[in-house]
């Protein structure tokens, strides 16, 4: 791989990427292969730096939850500074509310990939503006651990995650027992692994209370605040 991609370089592709996939969202046939080599010749990189881009953006897509496009498998080895570029850039260039997660959930992964991390002190006091998804102050060491703790395993009901996601990861969610909208803290000590359901459960429940309680009872590791 070559040097530094400018913002030039990577919007470029990210909007090649948008016009593949609205093509194939509409049935219209384009060849891939055409559209790296216009993009190398644009900018002086080879076919197969831009087919590999496309492959990031694809991964970018994926964490934001979105459809990417056939053949065009994520790989997920990009930073995670460009990765929230290209997220940014998906934004403008779709015209949508910026969600903002893809930097936290790159940071996530690469501390999983790390495969061993000592107890992250976290963020005692996030701030609360964001704090429905993904703060930009939570500390995405917090959610790594948690779910190498819980091992693919919901922390709530034991049950196995209910599917694995794109990138070949048991699918939890990491909650918090003291909400964040409610001043909780982003530490080992206030959240937990939950499957969808639990972690549904865990905000809506009749018994959600006792559920609370039971967490407590159930991790040692946890602190009520
Ligand atoms: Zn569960
Ligand atoms: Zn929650």
């Amino acid at each position: 791989m070559s040097a530094h991609w400018t913002r030039e370089e990577l919007k470029a592709a990210v909007e090649a990427y948008i016009q593949m996939r609205s093509n194939q969202a509409n049935g219209i046939h384009f060849v891939k292969k055409h559209i790296y080599s216009e993009l190398a010749n644009r900018f002086g990189r080879t076919e197969k730096s831009f087919e590999f881009r496309m492959q990031n953006i694809s991964y970018v897509y994926s964490l934001m939850g979105r459809e990417w496009i056939y053949g065009l498998k994520p790989a997920k080895n990009v930073g995670s500074k460009i990765a929230a570029e290209i997220e940014r850039l998906i934004a403008e260039i779709e015209r949508q509310n910026l969600s903002n997660v893809v930097e936290f959930e790159t940071q996530v992964v690469s501390y999983k990939a790390e495969g061993s991390l000592s107890k992250p002190g976290g963020v005692k006091e996030p701030r609360k503006t964001h704090s429905q998804v993904t703060s930009s102050d939570r500390d995405p060491k917090v959610k790594a651990w948690i779910l190498m703790e819980a091992s693919g395993k919901c922390e709530c009901c034991g049950s196995e995650a209910p599917f694995t996601t794109s990138d070949g990861e048991p699918f939890l969610e990491v909650h918090h027992l003291r909400h964040l909208a409610d001043g909780g803290s982003d530490t080992i000590t206030n959240a937990v692994a939950l499957c969808p359901n639990c972690h549904r459960e865990m905000h809506y429940g009749m018994n959600k209370s006792e559920l609370k309680k039971s967490m407590y009872r159930k991790l040692s590791r946890l602190e009520q605040e």
